[in-house]
């Protein structure tokens, strides 16, 4: 017997909208003993079935919904969830993954209607990170899952989002019996990266800004580039391999800088090309007196919470208005935001308060967002996180 919720008839709508959030006030019955994680099923007040969701008692979203349908479904089995895992791999296979790409986001969560999980495949190895409980009590189906498709080595990566975890083991390392060493070399676009599943950021690489960072060869050629925030140095392998005449990447992490470096001759770029700073972004940004033609701001998220949204839409404030001060005339400035709590229309006036406040002419050239190995559940808005404009500053 599966468990059961059932949903108040007020509350319906939203899973007629197949939103895959069930907050806890929309539940009329919820089952007396029950387990953080195991998968419920969903029904109306007149006993129809809805969906499956992963539960989590206790939990402001006290379902997460990973099935819609009228049909008793086959949830508790492996079959069920390679079959999921296969249907997102479909997607990439056909879209994302080329000679020139073998690294890329293979489950979204919400984004490939699997709440609670992200892998990102990094060439031969899958970095994943388990996000609530209920993914994790299904672990092997999704390791197998993996497997089946012909990844050999999976690492659990969980450790890094700790702050998100409901009551999920705070681990790391590999899931697989078969283990290799953890730094591997991934191509994205044609340009090659080192990523360290185990020391690196979030899964290891930040695969989010692959189609920006095509962007950004686009405007390089020829020109003066800064990078900020640069981490592995994504911007400025594309701005160098597109013929950029000078790079600089800055980052206060001097882990980062050391990994920028050792991407630049990864790829054979001129070393004199290159310069890799250790420096506050914002200290650096106001002693700054070289004339850059393209300006990168890739911050990371400065609003994780909506207590926390006046501080960041002054920081990111602060940032753009010191970019436009200082870029060169006719310059190009790439300007981002991956905080979920600042929209694209917030993000969009900050940076207009900014242009204004520098007195300066700025022409939208483009606007950007997260690549399609990150896609939106159409009923899930919030899962858009990213939003970039691409600017003329005259
Ligand atoms: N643009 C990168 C991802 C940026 S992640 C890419 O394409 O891969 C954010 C980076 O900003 C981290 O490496 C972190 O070390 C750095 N960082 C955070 N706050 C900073 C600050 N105030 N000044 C400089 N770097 C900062």
């Amino acid at each position: 017997m599966h468990q059961r919720i059932t949903i108040r008839k007020d509350k319906l709508r939203a899973m007629h909208n197949r939103h895959p959030w069930i907050f806890s006030g929309a539940v009329a019955h919820m089952p007396q003993q029950i387990e953080n994680g195991e998968i419920v099923e969903i029904a109306d007040q007149d006993d129809h079935l809805i969906g499956y969701g992963f539960y989590a008692p206790g939990n402001q979203i006290v379902c997460r919904v990973f099935e819609y349908t009228h049909e008793p479904m086959p949830v508790h089995t492996a079959a069920y969830w390679h079959q999921k895992i296969a249907g997102a791999y479909a997607l990439r296979k056909a879209y994302v993954q080329s000679p020139e790409t073998n690294a890329y986001r293979l489950l979204h969560a919400e984004g490939d209607f699997f709440p609670g999980v992200i892998a990102d495949v990094y060439n031969d190895i899958v970095s994943v990170q388990l996000l609530i409980k209920g993914t994790e009590r299904i672990r092997e189906h999704i390791v197998s899952g993996l497997q089946a498709l012909g990844f050999r080595y999976i690492y659990n990566k969980s450790k890094a989002v700790s702050e998100r975890l409901e009551g999920v083991r705070d681990q790391q390392g590999w899931m697989t019996a078969d283990e290799r060493d953890v730094r591997t070399e991934i191509l994205e676009n044609g340009v090659k990266f080192w990523v360290n599943v185990e020391t690196g950021q979030k899964t290891g690489f930040f695969l989010d800004q692959r189609d920006a960072r095509a962007l950004v060869g686009h405007y390089s050629r020829g020109n003066k580039v800064l990078n900020t925030f640069s981490y592995s140095g994504g911007f400025s392998m594309y701005a160098l391999q597109a013929g950029a005449e000078l790079v600089h990447s800055v980052d206060s992490s001097q882990k980062a800088v050391d990994l920028c470096t050792e991407n630049v001759l990864l790829n054979g770029f001129a070393p004199e090309r290159h310069e890799g700073i250790c420096a506050d972004v914002f200290d650096f940004l106001k002693k700054m007196d070289t004339p850059y033609d393209v300006i990168i701001l890739d911050p990371p998220a400065f609003a994780k919470t909506a207590k926390a949204l006046p501080n960041a839409t002054r920081g990111y404030k602060e940032l753009n208005l010191m970019a436009f001060r200082k870029i060169k005339p006719g310059g190009i400035l790439f300007t981002f935001s991956c905080s979920q709590k600042v929209d694209r229309d917030l993000f969009r006036k900050i940076v207009f308060g900014a242009a204004a406040d520098a007195k300066r002419n700025v022409r939208i050239l483009h606007q950007t967002t997260q690549p399609n190995c990150h896609p939106v559940n159409i009923f899930h808005p919030e899962n858009e996180y990213l939003k970039g404009l691409v600017l003329q500053v005259e």
